[in-house]
């Protein structure tokens, strides 16, 4: 699978700590940048059938439809794909006008995944985001009548803005308008954004943790009863709507990273990143270089990796994989530390499976942390 990152937005959010640039200034030379960088790492992939190619950012819905496509179709002269490949474009609801559905329309995406956050002006307004409430939900409906179907939102939660019941409305308002996958995720109050100065300087209160708790466990119980299925702690889908670019990076699978700051995995013991920096990244591949540095994973590494990673999910860490794996010192230190969280039943184990139980799903990352090999 590839991801493509797009480092342009329109503003800055103000919980953010991605990288993008608001300035357009240099977008052609970094589109041809790109294309540079899927010539010269053309041959990485070692399955050259393309399961699924994604677009995040930033904001690719900044692109214009032509030049998505063009992107598309450079990536397809070297790879080979199946008529079901999953083509997936973050969008912001702003951008989903009439015109860019049209053109996006005529495309190969397929799949469409909307940063919506939330349904109210208050909650936007606190996160600086570009769209209003009525472009929140005026987008879904667009995307729909365009023939999106395979669509996902992203929703906020736990913002000092909003309560149970204004999370209870974007549920509501979520399910009406009949979406098929959602990721959410809690506010975090990341270093160097506006939200954390507003934070200390008192014009924002902090987001509160039994808040976010009350509507992380409220959004479980009400998205099952609407037949979603939890299959990441951050990720909600109807049946068939599983997100195949998500849920492969969750299973290790190679993909590569084209534009600043992408990274790429061997699904093996390498891990490579391109320099976050727009500038520096035009200039290299100008020069035909590659703008990436590697790291070789040390098997501790890996392991930690496929904990951190697996205990998110609700099929759990195969310990029939790390038993393969890895070798006796890192397995027998792994064993004494997950027994006392199996008797706790903060661990449980269903068919040669380690797996956390949803209702400490809030707690995953401490959890999976503990058993981190140093
Ligand atoms: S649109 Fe997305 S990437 Fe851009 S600033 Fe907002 S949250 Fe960050």
């Amino acid at each position: 699978m590839i991801y493509i990152h797009i480092p342009f937005c329109k503003q800055k959010c103000s919980y953010c700590n991605f990288h993008f640039s608001t300035s357009l200034n240099f977008k052609d030379e970094m589109l041809s940048a790109m294309k540079k960088e899927i010539f010269l790492r053309k041959d990485e992939l070692q399955n050259k059938n393309l399961k699924s190619l994604y677009f995040g950012g930033g904001t690719p819905s900044i692109l214009s439809g032509d030049e998505i496509k063009s992107l598309i179709d450079e990536v397809l002269k070297y790879y080979d794909f199946n008529s079901d490949i999953e083509i997936t474009l973050e969008a912001n609801p702003d951008d989903l006008d009439k015109n860019f559905l049209k053109q996006l329309s005529t495309s190969s995406v397929n799949r469409l995944s909307i940063g919506t956050q939330s349904f109210f002006d208050e909650d936007l307004r606190l996160m600086n985001r570009a769209h209003n409430a009525s472009d929140a939900e005026g987008s879904i409906k667009r995307a729909q009548d365009f023939g999106f179907e395979n669509l996902s939102i992203d929703l906020i939660y736990g913002s000092p803005t909003s309560s149970l019941e204004i999370w209870k409305q974007n549920l509501n308002k979520t399910i009406a308008l009949e979406v098929p996958h959602i990721s959410s995720y809690a506010l975090t109050v990341e270093p160097k954004t506006a939200l954390e100065k507003w934070i200390a300087n008192g014009k924002v209160s902090n987001p509160k943790e039994e808040e976010q708790n009350r509507e992380f466990y409220y959004m479980i119980d009400f998205l099952k009863d609407h037949e979603f299925e939890h299959y990441e702690i951050s990720n909600f889908a109807k049946k068939g709507f599983h997100s195949r670019h998500n849920s492969a990076y969750w299973k290790y699978t190679e993909y590569l990273g084209i534009g600043p700051s992408a990274h790429s995995y061997n699904g093996f013991d390498a891990r490579s990143w391109n320099i976050a920096n727009n500038q520096q990244y035009i200039r290299k591949l100008d020069s035909n270089l590659l703008a990436k540095e590697t790291e070789i994973l040390s098997p501790k590494d890996q392991f930690n990796e496929m904990i951190m990673i697996g205990l998110r999910t609700t099929w759990g860490v195969d310990l029939e994989s790390l038993q393969n794996k890895f070798k006796e010192d890192i397995l027998d230190q792994f064993q004494k530390e997950i027994q006392q969280k199996l008797a706790d039943g903060i661990l449980i184990e269903e068919n040669n499976h380690l797996k956390i139980p949803e209702k400490h799903w809030f707690m995953a990352d401490g959890i999976a942390s503990d058993l981190f090999q140093v």
